[in-house]
C-alpha cells in the first residue's frame, strides 16, 4: 500500500567534526523517502523555492518518489544549518529560514487523497493539519514535529497530534512537550493527548515503543563510524512506516520488525553526510544488515 509523506525538502548546511557541508539536499521528507522507497511507493508532498536546484528534483525523481505534489513557489527554499560536537547525539541548531514554507498550502490530487498511509514528518503543525484534512480515510496516520514547532506552535501541535496514531518523537522532544522526565511517563502522557502509539528515539542510545498493549525497546546499531546524523530519526521514521504500510495488522511482531528496519536504515544515514549513503540503499542492503544487528541481540 501506498505512502504519502509530507514534510520539508532542504537546503541543508550541516558542520560535524568530520567536515562541513553547504547547502546539500535535506529536509524531513527527502530523509524519510530514502528509506520508505525500499518498502512501497512514496508520493512525497513538499515545497521548494526558486533557488531549488533542477538536479535536486530529477534525483529524487530516480530515486522512484512520485513528486506530482512537490511544488515550486517564488521564494527561497526552506533552508537549515547546524552543528555536531562531541558524541554527535545532538544536533544545535544554528539557523533556521522558512522561505517558502511559511505560506506552504499543500495540495495533492483526489488519487493522493485516497492513500491509506500517511507520515506528517517534521515541518509546520499548521501545515499538517491542513494535509490531514483533505485525506478521505487513512488507516496509519504517523507523525514527526521538533523543538522548534513545539515552542512556537504548541497549540496547532496538539490539535494535530489528536489525530494521528504514532507520534514519533526524539528523546528532548517527549520530554519538552509532555513536561515529564522519564520517558515512560512522558510516553504515556503523549498518548493521553491522541496517537495510541508513542515511538521515542534516543539516538545511540536506541527506542522506545509505547502502546497501551505493549511496550518495546531495542538498542540502537551498533555503529562506529558516525560521520553525520542529519536525518537519522526521518530515515528510522520511513523505514518504521514503510515496513508497516506493507503489512495488514499492527502487530507487535510487526511493529518489533518496523523498528528494527527503522534502527538499521538509520544507521545508513549516520555514516555519511546527507543522502550520500541512504540514497545507495537497497532493501538487500537493509536485509543483510538487519541479519547482523539481530546476531547482537540478545
Ligand atoms: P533529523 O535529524 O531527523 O531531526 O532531521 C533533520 C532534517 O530536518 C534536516 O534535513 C532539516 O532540513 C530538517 N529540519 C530542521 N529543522 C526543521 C524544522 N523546523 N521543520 C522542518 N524540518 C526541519
Amino acid at each position: 500500500m501506498s505512502l504519502l509523506v509530507l514534510g520539508t525538502v532542504a537546503l541543508d548546511t550541516v558542520k560535524t567534526p568530520h567536515g562541513e557541508r553547504k547547502k546539500m539536499l535535506g529536509g524531513s521528507a527527502t530523509h524519510f523517502s530514502m528509506s520508505a522507497r525500499l518498502f512501497t511507493d512514496v508520493h512525497l508532498v513538499a515545497v521548494v523555492g526558486e533557488d531549488f536546484p533542477v538536479k535536486h528534483v530529477n534525483f529524487l525523481k530516480g530515486k522512484g518518489l512520485i513528486v506530482d505534489s512537490l511544488i515550486r513557489e517564488s521564494g527561497k527554499t526552506f533552508s537549515w544549518s547546524g552543528e555536531y560536537k562531541g558524541d554527535l547525539n545532538t544536533a544545535f541548531t544554528l539557523n533556521t529560514e522558512l522561505g517558502v514554507l511559511a505560506s506552504f498550502k499543500p495540495v495533492i490530487s483526489d488519487r493522493q487523497k485516497e492513500i491509506k498511509n500517511v507520515f506528517l514528518a517534521n515541518v509546520d503543525p499548521d501545515i499538517q493539519l491542513s494535509l490531514l484534512a483533505s485525506m478521505r480515510k487513512p488507516r496509519l496516520i504517523g507523525l514527526d514535529s521538533m523543538n522548534y514547532w513545539i515552542d512556537t506552535k504548541r497549540p496547532a501541535l496538539l490539535k494535530v497530534l489528536n489525530k494521528v496514531d504514532i507520534f514519533v518523537a526524539n528523546d528532548q522532544e517527549a520530554r519538552s512537550l509532555s513536561g515529564e522526565d522519564n520517558l515512560i511517563k512522558a510516553a504515556k502522557s503523549l498518548s493521553c493527548i491522541g496517537p495510541k502509539m508513542v515511538l521515542v528515539k534516543k539516538g545511540e542510545h536506541g527506542v522506545f515503543f509505547y502502546s497501551d498493549k505493549f511496550m518495546l525497546a531495542l538498542p540502537a546499531y551498533p555503529a562506529e563510524d558516525v560521520i553525520d546524523p542529519t536525518g537519522a530519526g526521518d530515515t528510522f521514521a520511513g523505514a518504521f512506516m514503510g515496513y508497516l504500510s506493507r503489512t495488514k495488522v499492527l502487530s507487535r511482531q510487526n511493529i518489533k520488525l518496523a523498528l528494527e528496519y527503522g534502527t538499521v536504515a538509520a544507521s545508513f544515514n549516520i555514516e555519511d553526510f546527507g543522502t550520500d549513503k541512504t540514497h545507495r540503499l537497497t532493501l538487500k542492503k537493509l536485509d543483510s544488515r538487519l541479519g547482523f544487528f539481530k546476531k547482537c541481540l540478545f
